[in-house]
């Protein structure tokens, strides 16, 4: 059930269901989804579904990872920052996409099982923070692309901020009515250009670290 043929299958339904980059099509079928779940949750890793991770969060499904994954790298990245490691997953598939990654998470919990798995599976282009990434890595900035992978409320300035110029904001964000869309922020200068995707379900962007 975690073997390359389940893996397979998961990639050939992302490419059915509009998954176009054959770069992010061979990576999810290459890594190991289930290495980032719990034992008794593992044999599910190849389902389309999103999966609990502990402390309220969630995996994210593997279509939205896909998808995710695609619109950072259509913009050719040099250093990307990820606000929501949760599990790692959608960290581990950037990272062979992508020359350089930050990615910072408030749980303390899961910030402290991402790092291991990632170091076991040599992700050495990443590095990862506990902290509230609303803040952003400012040491590191600016960035080409900031991804989050939780939903914001309304767009966070310091990580605006930290774009460089051109650079691109990728992020679910929730509407007055309580809907969530997926949304491109580009910088142009000190202008930013909105553009809203799809309709997505993410667990909410939450301030403060927990210990
Ligand atoms: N990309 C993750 C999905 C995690 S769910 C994966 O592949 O497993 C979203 C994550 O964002 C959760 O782990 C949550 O704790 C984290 N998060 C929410 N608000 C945050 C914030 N302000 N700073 C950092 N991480 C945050």
């Amino acid at each position: 059930m975690t073997s390359q043929r389940t893996r397979d299958r998961m990639v050939g339904r992302l490419a059915g269901q509009g998954i176009r980059d054959t770069r992010v099509l061979e990576v999810m079928a290459a890594e190991p989804r289930h290495l980032f779940l719990d034992e008794a949750l593992a044999h599910r890793a190849y389902e389309d579904t999103s999966l609990p991770i502990g402390h309220g969060q969630t995996l994210s499904q593997p279509w939205m990872v896909a998808r995710m994954t695609e619109l950072v790298i259509q913009e050719a990245p040099a250093r990307v920052l990820e606000i929501g490691t949760g599990s790692g997953y959608q960290t581990l598939i950037l990272s062979r996409l992508v020359p350089e990654l930050w990615s910072i998470e408030r749980i303390n919990a899961l910030h402290r099982r991402a790092g291991p798995r990632l170091r076991l599976l040599e992700a050495h282009n990443v590095r990862l923070r506990m902290a509230d990434g609303g803040h952003g890595w400012p040491e590191e900035a600016p960035f080409d692309v900031i991804l989050l992978t939780a939903c914001a409320g309304e767009l966070p300035e310091p990580l605006l901020a930290q774009l460089a110029d051109g650079g691109v904001l990728i992020t679910p964000l929730s509407t007055a009515s309580g809907s969530q869309w997926l949304t491109r922020v580009q910088r142009r200068g000190d202008t930013f250009e909105t553009q809203r995707l799809e309709p997505v379900r993410f667990v909410p962007l939450l301030e403060g670290v927990i210990r």
